[in-house]
């Protein structure tokens, strides 16, 4: 499948310095951190069209790292794993889960 052009903008990729620089080189995930493979994530997936559009702001993208990035990217149908969250893996050192959309995370009644 041939790539949008938009990828190959001026446009993109000024965007994407941008973003990256803004995180610190960073993945944006909690307790991740990671600075391989970076890429800039739509957070919301952005039409497919070769143009800028609004969904190309800095407001809409975050720096995530090859792992976290396969971890969520659009399947073959276009439609995004775990609805484009992304979870951190491991725990802090009194085992508390560090992803924040882990069970143990969630309000006890
Ligand atoms: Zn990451």
């Amino acid at each position: 499948m041939a790539r949008n052009r938009y990828y190959q903008s001026a446009h993109w990729r000024s965007l994407k310095h941008a973003t990256h620089q803004r995180d610190g080189w960073k993945c944006t995930v909690i307790g991740c951190g990671s600075s391989a493979e970076l890429v800039c994530d739509h957070i919301q997936t952005r039409p497919n069209v070769d143009r800028p559009t609004c969904a190309d702001t800095l407001a809409n993208t975050r720096t995530l790292c090859g792992f976290h990035d396969r971890q969520i990217k659009e399947s073959s149908k276009g439609k995004r794993r775990r609805e484009g969250r992304a979870t951190a893996v491991g725990c802090r050192p009194d085992g508390t889960p560090l992803d924040p959309n882990h069970p143990w995370h969630r309000k006890a009644r």
